[in-house]
C-alpha cells in the first residue's frame, strides 16, 4: 500500500481524496462542537469567577461529557443515533436522500458539501505538490483551514486551538523540511499579525468600531509562516478583494446596509490556501502584468 502511494501519483491523489472525505466528516463534528465546548467553558469560568467559594461540581455543565468524540452523533430532531452505515461521507447522505432514517427530518446539504470540499482541496494539494512528507503537513493544514472557515461563518469566531495549531504546524514543517526559509516564516508571522493589528487600530480610532477580531490577526500570522513574508501582500490583496466583492454583494442582496457584519476568516483562509499552493505563480503573473 505504502509503495503504491509512493510510486503512483494517481494512487496518492486518490488515497488523499478518500482519506480527506473521512476527515471532512470529522470536521463537520469539529465545526459544530468546538464553539459549543468553548461557550460551555466560558459559562463555567464566569460562574467560577462570580462564585469563588462554589464547589466545582456545581459549575454549569460539570459532569456532562461533551467533546469531539463523545457523545455519539444523533439526529437533533428525534435523537436517533447515527449508525456506522449512515455515517459514510457523501454516500450516506445521497443514499438517505438527505433525510434522517428515523424521522425523515432533512439533513443539511452542508455536511456532504464540506466533506467533498475537504477532499477536493486536499487532492488538489496532493496533485500539485506530489508525494512528500511536506505535502502531508500541507494537507493537515488544509483540513485546519476548512474547519476555521466554517466556524467563522457560523460563529464569527476563530478558535485559538485551530489558529495556533495551524501556526505551530507551519513552524514545525518549515523547521524540519525547509530550514533555510525559517527566517522568512518567522518574519511572515510577525508581519501578518502586525498588519491586521494596525488596520484594526486605525479603523477603531477612525470609526470607534471594531472591524476585525484578534482571531483574524492570528490566522494571518499563521498563514505568514506557511507562505513567508514575501508572499504576504498577495494574501492580503486577494482576501481584501474577494472580501470586498462578496461583502458588497451581500449588502445589496440582504439590504442590510453598512452595519452587516461578515467574518474575514474565510477570505483569509481561501487566499492563504491559494497562496500556499500558487504563491510563486501569482507573484510572477503580477509582476509580468505590472511591467
Ligand atoms: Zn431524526
Amino acid at each position: 500500500m505504502l509503495a503504491l502511494i509512493e510510486n503512483s501519483p494517481t494512487f496518492f491523489i486518490g488515497f488523499t481524496f478518500v482519506l480527506s472525505l473521512l476527515v471532512g466528516s470529522f470536521l463537520n463534528v469539529v465545526i459544530y462542537r468546538i464553539p459549543v465546548m468553548m461557550k460551555r467553558g466560558w459559562e463555567a469560568e464566569i460562574y467560577a469567577y462570580q462564585h469563588p467559594d462554589a464547589d466545582p461540581e456545581s459549575y454549569p455543565h460539570s459532569g456532562e461529557t461533551f467533546n469531539l468524540v463523545k457523545p455519539d452523533s444523533k439526529c437533533p430532531k428525534c435523537g436517533h443515533g447515527i449508525r456506522a452505515w449512515e455515517n459514510i461521507p457523501v454516500l450516506s447522505w445521497l443514499f438517505l436522500r438527505g433525510k434522517c432514517s428515523a424521522c425523515a427530518t432533512s439533513i443539511s446539504m452542508r455536511y456532504p458539501a464540506i466533506e467533498l470540499l475537504t477532499a477536493l482541496l486536499s487532492a488538489l494539494a496532493a496533485w500539485q505538490l506530489g508525494y512528500a512528507p511536506i505535502t502531508l503537513a500541507f494537507i493537515v493544514g488544509t483540513w485546519l483551514l476548512v474547519a476555521m472557515t466554517f466556524i467563522d461563518i457560523d460563529e464569527m469566531l476563530l478558535p485559538d486551538t485551530l489558529t495556533l495549531s495551524f501556526l505551530w504546524l507551519g513552524l514545525l514543517t518549515v523547521t524540519i523540511f525547509e530550514p533555510s526559509h525559517l527566517v522568512d516564516s518567522v518574519l511572515g508571522a510577525i508581519a501578518g499579525y502586525l498588519s491586521l493589528f494596525s488596520v484594526y487600530w486605525l479603523f477603531k480610532l477612525a470609526t470607534g468600531k471594531e472591524g476585525m477580531g484578534f482571531g483574524d490577526f492570528k490566522l494571518l500570522a499563521a498563514i505568514g509562516v506557511w507562505v513567508g513574508w514575501q508572499h504576504l501582500p498577495i494574501v492580503i490583496l486577494l482576501s481584501s478583494a474577494v472580501g470586498a466583492v462578496v461583502g458588497i454583494a451581500l449588502m445589496i442582496i440582504q439590504k442590510k446596509g453598512r452595519t452587516l457584519a461578515i467574518p474575514f476568516g474565510p477570505y483569509l483562509a481561501a487566499a492563504g490556501f491559494l497562496t500556499m499552493l500558487y504563491g510563486d505563480a501569482i507573484a510572477d503573473w503580477y509582476i509580468a502584468t505590472l511591467l
